[in-house]
């Protein structure tokens, strides 16, 4: 046995587990994604409707600034009205007042319906303000759990990530370099065994002379489909899986 071989089966469990833990860090729960997404779109629909009251309320000041002073107009326009004589003239100034009730009482109906319209927008606003409390108080609860998961695997990972690099300083640095060159390649996998003359990494068959040849000699080999280093799965895991005993592994090789 090859304490190469030996070394890299188990630096390929650590990074697999490694990769699990990233791999669940990295996957948002579904509950947290439904209450960001609530809560996004809940945002967006109030902001909306701030704005749109915002508008009618300048618009609501704007004519009542006008309206003001149109109200002036009219009370110096009825003033003139004593001091005429001519009664054509008379006739124009009444004309000119009669107008001016007229767009006044206008731009008093259209300030009521502005406020009718900022009244029921309002109610809608707070209507969605209470609903994005309650999703709000949802996504931070849901926010925390996750966060809270997700600090115990980074402290996991950096367990497993140190035990990984003291495993990695024992292996021979060319076949290492190897090794983490196909497993960044190949999905997290840079050494497979071969069994029955399959390779595991890629499910495929080697050629005969070669799984002759690795069941002869305990050299590194290379599966020609998938380029993984590959092993004599029996030879090398009479062992449960699980534990493979280094120092045994040491001492008979
Ligand atoms: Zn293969």
């Amino acid at each position: 046995m090859q304490d190469d071989i030996v070394r890299l089966i188990e630096l390929q469990k650590l990074d697999l587990e490694i990769l699990k833990l990233e791999r669940s860090k990295a996957e948002v729960p579904e509950a947290l994604k439904k209450a960001k997404e609530k809560k996004e779109n809940l945002e967006g629909k109030l902001a909306n409707l701030t704005a749109i009251i915002e508008e009618k309320e300048a618009q609501r000041k704007l004519f009542e600034e006008e309206l003001k002073e149109e109200i002036k107009r009219l009370k110096q326009t009825q003033a003139r009205l004593t001091q005429i004589r001519g009664t054509r003239e008379y006739q124009i100034l009444l004309a000119e007042i009669e107008e001016i009730k007229r767009t006044n009482k206008q731009k008093e109906e259209e300030i009521l319906k502005l406020m009718e319209e900022i009244e029921k927008l309002t109610e809608e606003k707070n209507k969605i303000e209470e609903e994005l409390n309650k999703i709000t108080q949802i996504f931070d609860e849901e926010n925390k759990k996750f966060e809270e998961l997700c600090q115990k695997l980074k402290e996991e990972i950096a367990k497993l990530s140190e035990k990984r690099a003291q495993m990695a300083k024992k292996v021979s640095s060319g076949i290492l370099r190897k090794y983490e060159m196909i497993r960044q390649k190949k999905g997290g996998i840079g050494i497979a065994p071969v069994d029955n003359g399959v390779c595991e990494g890629c499910h495929m068959a080697i050629p005969p002379q070669l799984y002759i040849e690795i069941q002869k000699d305990n050299r590194f080999h290379e599966c020609p489909h998938c380029k993984r280093i590959i092993y004599f799965k029996r030879y090398y895991h009479q062992e449960p899986l699980e534990e493979p005993n280094l120092k045994e592994a040491k001492a008979s090789s």
